[in-house]
Protein backbone atom coordinates (compact mmCIF):
# COMPACT_ATOMS: atom_id res chain seq x y z
CA UNK A 1 0.00 0.00 0.00
CA UNK A 2 1.31 3.53 -1.03
CA UNK A 3 1.35 6.54 2.23
CA UNK A 4 2.69 9.43 1.82
CA UNK A 5 4.82 11.00 4.61
CA UNK A 6 1.74 12.62 6.35
CA UNK A 7 -0.27 9.79 6.69
CA UNK A 8 2.62 7.59 7.89
CA UNK A 9 3.33 9.99 10.75
CA UNK A 10 -0.50 9.85 11.33
CA UNK A 11 -0.17 6.02 11.67
CA UNK A 12 2.27 6.37 13.72
CA UNK A 13 0.57 8.49 15.98
CA UNK A 14 -2.95 6.75 15.74
CA UNK A 15 -0.92 3.28 16.69
CA UNK A 16 0.84 4.19 19.70
CA UNK A 17 -2.20 6.12 21.15
CA UNK A 18 -2.74 4.61 24.86
CA UNK A 19 0.55 2.48 24.69
CA UNK A 20 2.96 2.45 27.17
CA UNK A 21 6.23 4.21 26.19
CA UNK A 22 8.81 2.30 23.86
CA UNK A 23 12.17 3.01 22.77
CA UNK A 24 12.99 1.77 19.62
CA UNK A 25 17.25 1.24 18.39
CA UNK A 26 18.72 1.68 15.26
CA UNK A 27 22.06 0.32 14.67
CA UNK A 28 23.51 1.99 11.47
CA UNK A 29 25.15 4.74 11.48
CA UNK A 30 23.42 6.23 7.96
CA UNK A 31 19.74 5.78 9.88
CA UNK A 32 21.13 7.74 13.11
CA UNK A 33 22.36 10.75 10.20
CA UNK A 34 19.19 10.42 8.64
CA UNK A 35 16.83 9.70 11.35
CA UNK A 36 18.47 13.35 13.02
CA UNK A 37 18.85 15.29 9.55
CA UNK A 38 15.18 15.08 8.67
CA UNK A 39 14.19 15.88 12.60
CA UNK A 40 12.08 12.16 12.73
CA UNK A 41 12.03 12.64 16.71
CA UNK A 42 9.92 15.41 17.04
CA UNK A 43 7.71 14.08 14.40
CA UNK A 44 6.44 11.17 16.74
CA UNK A 45 4.26 11.04 19.59
CA UNK A 46 6.18 11.22 22.91
CA UNK A 47 5.73 7.98 24.01
CA UNK A 48 8.11 6.68 21.35
CA UNK A 49 12.20 7.29 22.03
CA UNK A 50 14.75 6.41 19.50
CA UNK A 51 17.96 5.65 20.71
CA UNK A 52 21.28 4.73 18.51
CA UNK A 53 22.80 1.35 18.89
CA UNK A 54 26.25 0.15 17.88
CA UNK A 55 26.27 1.17 14.14
CA UNK A 56 28.31 3.76 13.78
CA UNK A 57 32.28 1.36 12.93
CA UNK A 58 34.39 4.50 13.94
CA UNK A 59 32.53 4.49 17.03
CA UNK A 60 32.65 0.81 17.88
CA UNK A 61 36.07 0.61 17.18
CA UNK A 62 37.69 0.27 20.62
CA UNK A 63 40.10 2.18 22.49
CA UNK A 64 42.74 -0.60 22.51
CA UNK A 65 42.56 -0.85 18.84
CA UNK A 66 42.63 2.96 18.65
CA UNK A 67 45.99 2.84 20.62
CA UNK A 68 47.66 -0.27 18.80
CA UNK A 69 47.22 1.58 15.28
CA UNK A 70 48.56 4.56 16.43
CA UNK A 71 51.80 2.43 18.38
CA UNK A 72 52.30 0.91 14.07
CA UNK A 73 52.06 3.85 13.34
CA UNK A 74 54.89 5.41 15.26
CA UNK A 75 57.33 2.80 14.41
CA UNK A 76 60.30 3.71 11.67
CA UNK A 77 59.52 2.67 8.15
CA UNK A 78 56.21 1.99 8.30
CA UNK A 79 53.26 3.87 6.34
CA UNK A 80 50.09 3.49 7.83
CA UNK A 81 46.78 3.53 5.87
CA UNK A 82 43.27 4.02 7.03
CA UNK A 83 39.51 5.60 6.06
CA UNK A 84 40.08 9.48 6.90
CA UNK A 85 37.75 9.75 10.32
CA UNK A 86 39.80 7.06 11.82
CA UNK A 87 42.77 9.57 11.84
CA UNK A 88 40.88 11.86 13.84
CA UNK A 89 39.02 9.35 16.64
CA UNK A 90 41.32 10.68 20.18
CA UNK A 91 42.60 8.08 23.12
CA UNK A 92 45.21 8.43 25.57
CA UNK A 93 47.82 7.77 22.92
CA UNK A 94 47.14 10.67 21.30
CA UNK A 95 45.34 10.25 17.56
CA UNK A 96 46.77 9.14 14.26
CA UNK A 97 46.02 12.36 12.86
CA UNK A 98 48.06 14.15 15.48
CA UNK A 99 51.12 11.49 13.89
CA UNK A 100 49.92 13.00 10.69
CA UNK A 101 50.76 16.58 11.90
CA UNK A 102 53.81 15.35 13.10
CA UNK A 103 55.11 14.43 10.08
CA UNK A 104 54.81 10.49 10.31
CA UNK A 105 53.53 8.50 7.71
CA UNK A 106 49.94 8.40 7.76
CA UNK A 107 47.85 8.68 4.90
CA UNK A 108 43.91 8.43 4.05
CA UNK A 109 42.68 5.99 1.66
CA UNK A 110 39.35 5.82 0.49
CA UNK A 111 39.68 1.76 -0.58
CA UNK A 112 41.63 -0.72 0.72
CA UNK A 113 43.32 -1.23 -3.22
CA UNK A 114 44.81 1.86 -2.53
CA UNK A 115 46.87 0.22 0.21
CA UNK A 116 48.13 -2.01 -2.21
CA UNK A 117 49.37 0.35 -4.77
CA UNK A 118 51.04 2.42 -1.98
CA UNK A 119 53.48 -1.12 -0.98
CA UNK A 120 54.09 -1.50 -4.14
CA UNK A 121 55.12 1.98 -4.86
CA UNK A 122 57.01 1.89 -1.55
CA UNK A 123 58.84 -1.71 -1.63
CA UNK A 124 61.41 -0.38 1.18
CA UNK A 125 58.21 0.20 3.62
CA UNK A 126 56.20 -1.91 5.72
CA UNK A 127 52.63 -0.52 4.71
CA UNK A 128 49.58 -1.44 7.81
CA UNK A 129 45.99 -1.03 6.26
CA UNK A 130 43.65 -0.23 9.29
CA UNK A 131 41.10 -2.54 8.56
CA UNK A 132 37.85 -1.28 10.29
CA UNK A 133 34.11 -1.66 10.17
CA UNK A 134 31.25 -3.83 9.46
CA UNK A 135 30.03 -6.56 7.33
CA UNK A 136 29.46 -3.97 4.43
CA UNK A 137 33.90 -2.99 4.36
CA UNK A 138 34.69 -6.82 5.69
CA UNK A 139 34.88 -7.90 1.62
CA UNK A 140 36.88 -4.66 0.89
CA UNK A 141 39.00 -6.01 2.90
CA UNK A 142 38.82 -9.81 1.98
CA UNK A 143 40.04 -8.52 -1.72
CA UNK A 144 42.33 -6.94 -1.11
CA UNK A 145 44.06 -9.93 0.99
CA UNK A 146 43.60 -11.85 -1.94
CA UNK A 147 45.19 -9.05 -3.97
CA UNK A 148 48.03 -9.29 -2.01
CA UNK A 149 48.62 -12.92 -1.78
CA UNK A 150 48.04 -13.54 -5.29
CA UNK A 151 50.47 -10.79 -6.32
CA UNK A 152 52.88 -11.82 -3.59
CA UNK A 153 53.35 -8.21 -1.89
CA UNK A 154 55.69 -8.82 0.90
CA UNK A 155 55.29 -5.15 2.49
CA UNK A 156 51.75 -5.10 3.50
CA UNK A 157 49.68 -6.10 5.92
CA UNK A 158 45.90 -5.68 7.71
CA UNK A 159 45.33 -4.08 11.04
CA UNK A 160 42.09 -6.19 11.05
CA UNK A 161 38.99 -4.74 13.64
CA UNK A 162 36.67 -5.91 11.83
CA UNK A 163 33.64 -6.80 13.77
CA UNK A 164 29.81 -8.90 12.93
CA UNK A 165 26.65 -7.26 13.65
CA UNK A 166 24.22 -10.47 14.42
CA UNK A 167 26.46 -11.70 18.33
CA UNK A 168 26.63 -7.83 19.38
CA UNK A 169 22.97 -7.19 18.67
CA UNK A 170 22.47 -10.60 20.33
CA UNK A 171 23.97 -9.18 23.56
CA UNK A 172 22.79 -6.00 23.68
CA UNK A 173 19.08 -6.46 23.19
CA UNK A 174 19.91 -9.58 26.14
CA UNK A 175 21.26 -7.45 28.39
CA UNK A 176 19.18 -4.02 27.42
CA UNK A 177 15.59 -4.80 28.33
CA UNK A 178 14.37 -1.32 27.89
CA UNK A 179 14.12 -1.70 23.76
CA UNK A 180 11.04 -2.99 22.37
CA UNK A 181 12.04 -2.87 18.72
CA UNK A 182 14.96 -2.59 16.53
CA UNK A 183 15.64 -1.22 13.27
CA UNK A 184 17.68 -2.92 11.59
CA UNK A 185 21.11 -2.04 9.69
CA UNK A 186 20.36 -1.86 5.84
CA UNK A 187 23.42 -2.01 4.40
CA UNK A 188 25.13 -4.40 6.67
CA UNK A 189 21.85 -6.76 5.97
CA UNK A 190 22.43 -6.12 2.13
CA UNK A 191 25.22 -8.08 2.64
CA UNK A 192 24.46 -11.02 4.84
CA UNK A 193 20.51 -11.34 4.55
CA UNK A 194 17.45 -10.12 6.02
CA UNK A 195 17.26 -13.73 7.46
CA UNK A 196 20.80 -13.19 10.04
CA UNK A 197 18.04 -10.97 11.72
CA UNK A 198 15.61 -13.45 12.04
CA UNK A 199 16.27 -14.39 16.04
CA UNK A 200 15.65 -10.88 17.25
CA UNK A 201 11.77 -11.79 16.57
CA UNK A 202 12.11 -16.01 16.76
CA UNK A 203 14.80 -16.07 19.84
CA UNK A 204 14.52 -12.45 21.36
CA UNK A 205 10.92 -12.05 20.92
CA UNK A 206 11.19 -8.19 19.76
CA UNK A 207 10.24 -7.04 16.09
CA UNK A 208 12.68 -5.87 13.77
CA UNK A 209 12.45 -4.00 10.48
CA UNK A 210 14.99 -4.01 7.85
CA UNK A 211 14.86 -0.55 6.34
CA UNK A 212 16.42 1.26 3.41
CA UNK A 213 17.78 4.96 4.03
CA UNK A 214 15.03 7.54 3.00
CA UNK A 215 13.01 9.25 5.50
CA UNK A 216 9.90 7.81 4.14
CA UNK A 217 11.50 4.61 4.60
CA UNK A 218 12.39 4.47 8.12
CA UNK A 219 8.83 6.46 8.88
CA UNK A 220 7.36 3.53 7.05
CA UNK A 221 9.38 0.86 9.23
CA UNK A 222 8.67 2.85 12.27
CA UNK A 223 5.14 2.31 11.60
CA UNK A 224 5.24 -1.07 11.31
CA UNK A 225 7.18 -1.54 14.44
CA UNK A 226 4.91 0.38 16.70
CA UNK A 227 2.28 -2.14 14.93
CA UNK A 228 3.73 -5.23 16.02
CA UNK A 229 4.61 -3.84 19.15
CA UNK A 230 0.74 -2.78 19.58
CA UNK A 231 -0.54 -6.18 18.37
CA UNK A 232 2.53 -7.96 20.60
CA UNK A 233 3.14 -10.27 17.40
CA UNK A 234 7.06 -9.69 16.44
CA UNK A 235 8.62 -10.96 13.19
CA UNK A 236 11.31 -9.96 10.85
CA UNK A 237 10.02 -7.62 8.32
CA UNK A 238 12.61 -6.96 5.08
CA UNK A 239 11.01 -3.27 4.00
CA UNK A 240 13.84 -2.76 1.90
CA UNK A 241 13.42 -5.15 -0.87
CA UNK A 242 15.17 -3.12 -3.52
CA UNK A 243 18.25 -3.90 -1.87
CA UNK A 244 18.59 -6.79 0.61
CA UNK A 245 17.29 -10.26 -0.24
CA UNK A 246 16.78 -12.82 2.17
CA UNK A 247 20.27 -14.78 1.58
CA UNK A 248 22.34 -11.55 1.43
CA UNK A 249 25.04 -10.89 -1.50
CA UNK A 250 26.63 -14.21 -2.71
CA UNK A 251 29.40 -12.80 -3.90
CA UNK A 252 30.62 -10.75 -1.26
CA UNK A 253 29.93 -13.62 1.69
CA UNK A 254 31.41 -16.23 -1.21
CA UNK A 255 34.77 -13.97 -0.90
CA UNK A 256 34.49 -12.98 2.75
CA UNK A 257 34.31 -16.81 4.13
CA UNK A 258 37.32 -17.63 1.88
CA UNK A 259 39.52 -15.42 3.45
CA UNK A 260 37.64 -14.78 6.66
CA UNK A 261 36.37 -16.97 9.33
CA UNK A 262 34.43 -16.11 12.87
CA UNK A 263 36.25 -14.66 15.59
CA UNK A 264 35.90 -13.11 19.01
CA UNK A 265 35.73 -9.46 18.92
CA UNK A 266 36.04 -6.25 20.75
CA UNK A 267 33.94 -3.44 20.50
CA UNK A 268 33.70 -0.21 22.19
CA UNK A 269 31.10 -0.22 25.31
CA UNK A 270 30.01 -3.92 24.51
CA UNK A 271 33.53 -4.95 25.45
CA UNK A 272 34.54 -8.74 24.06
CA UNK A 273 31.88 -10.45 22.28
CA UNK A 274 31.85 -14.37 21.12
CA UNK A 275 31.93 -14.41 17.11
CA UNK A 276 31.37 -10.56 16.31
CA UNK A 277 34.82 -10.35 14.56
CA UNK A 278 36.79 -11.62 11.63
CA UNK A 279 40.19 -13.22 11.72
CA UNK A 280 41.72 -14.32 9.24
CA UNK A 281 41.81 -18.05 7.71
CA UNK A 282 44.87 -19.98 7.97
CA UNK A 283 46.70 -19.57 4.74
CA UNK A 284 46.47 -15.48 4.87
CA UNK A 285 47.31 -15.29 8.71
CA UNK A 286 50.95 -13.75 7.13
CA UNK A 287 49.08 -10.93 6.41
CA UNK A 288 47.91 -10.04 10.31
CA UNK A 289 49.49 -7.29 11.49
CA UNK A 290 49.70 -8.82 14.58
CA UNK A 291 52.04 -11.46 12.88
CA UNK A 292 54.16 -8.51 11.76
CA UNK A 293 54.60 -6.38 14.99
CA UNK A 294 55.21 -6.93 18.61
CA UNK A 295 51.32 -5.46 19.48
CA UNK A 296 51.89 -4.34 23.00
CA UNK A 297 48.18 -4.47 24.90
CA UNK A 298 46.38 -1.62 25.97
CA UNK A 299 44.13 -0.89 28.62
CA UNK A 300 40.62 0.39 27.60
CA UNK A 301 40.14 3.99 28.71
CA UNK A 302 38.07 6.87 28.37
CA UNK A 303 37.76 10.55 29.04
CA UNK A 304 36.16 11.62 32.03
CA UNK A 305 32.55 11.94 31.58
CA UNK A 306 32.46 10.61 27.94
CA UNK A 307 29.36 8.74 27.66
CA UNK A 308 30.27 7.29 24.22
CA UNK A 309 29.67 3.48 25.65
CA UNK A 310 26.09 4.55 26.90
CA UNK A 311 24.99 5.82 23.77
CA UNK A 312 26.43 2.92 21.81
CA UNK A 313 24.80 0.62 24.08
CA UNK A 314 21.49 2.54 23.96
CA UNK A 315 21.21 3.62 27.60
CA UNK A 316 21.42 7.38 27.01
CA UNK A 317 21.33 10.07 24.21
CA UNK A 318 24.28 12.70 23.27
CA UNK A 319 22.52 15.40 24.94
CA UNK A 320 22.82 13.88 28.45
CA UNK A 321 26.68 13.61 28.17
CA UNK A 322 28.32 16.54 29.53
CA UNK A 323 30.69 17.51 27.07
CA UNK A 324 28.17 17.73 24.40
CA UNK A 325 28.22 20.73 22.23
CA UNK A 326 30.77 22.31 25.06
CA UNK A 327 33.96 20.53 24.97
CA UNK A 328 32.79 18.03 22.75
CA UNK A 329 32.26 19.54 18.96
CA UNK A 330 33.06 17.67 15.41
CA UNK A 331 35.47 20.30 15.27
CA UNK A 332 36.92 18.90 18.68
CA UNK A 333 35.69 15.63 18.98
CA UNK A 334 36.56 13.84 22.61
CA UNK A 335 34.85 10.82 22.27
CA UNK A 336 34.53 8.71 18.57
CA UNK A 337 30.82 9.58 18.70
CA UNK A 338 31.43 12.75 17.52
CA UNK A 339 33.71 11.97 15.20
CA UNK A 340 32.08 10.50 12.36
CA UNK A 341 28.98 12.19 10.36
CA UNK A 342 27.59 8.40 11.82
CA UNK A 343 28.13 9.10 15.42
CA UNK A 344 25.16 9.78 17.24
CA UNK A 345 26.96 12.78 18.65
CA UNK A 346 27.96 14.42 15.41
CA UNK A 347 24.39 14.05 14.39
CA UNK A 348 22.47 15.56 17.18
CA UNK A 349 24.95 18.04 17.46
CA UNK A 350 25.50 18.79 12.66
CA UNK A 351 20.88 18.55 13.03
CA UNK A 352 19.92 20.36 16.63
CA UNK A 353 22.59 22.29 17.66
CA UNK A 354 24.88 24.00 15.31
S1 LIG B 1 29.56 14.37 23.48
FE1 LIG B 1 31.67 13.75 23.07
S2 LIG B 1 32.48 13.01 25.00
FE2 LIG B 1 30.24 13.07 25.16
S3 LIG B 1 29.54 11.04 24.59
FE3 LIG B 1 29.54 12.26 22.74
S4 LIG B 1 31.55 11.94 21.82
FE4 LIG B 1 31.68 11.18 23.94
Amino acid sequence: MNHSVSELIQGIHRLARGLPPMTIMEVCGTHTACIQKHGIPSLLPDNITLVSGPGCPVCVTAEEEIAQAIFMARQQGVIFTCFGDMMRVPCQQGSLYALYEQGKEVRLVTSPMDALKIAIDNPSKQVVYFGVGFETTTPHTAALAEAVAAQSIPNLCVFNTHKTMPAAIRQLLQKNHALDGLLCPGHVASVIGWEAFSFVSQDLHLPAVVAGFEAFDILAALLRLVDMVKKQSPHCVNMYPRAVSKEGNPQALCLLHQVMEPADAAWRGLGIIQNSGVRFQQEYQFLDAGHRFTLPVFSPSKPKGCMCANILRGEKTPKACVHFGKTCTPDHPVGPCMVSSEGSCAAFYRYKEA
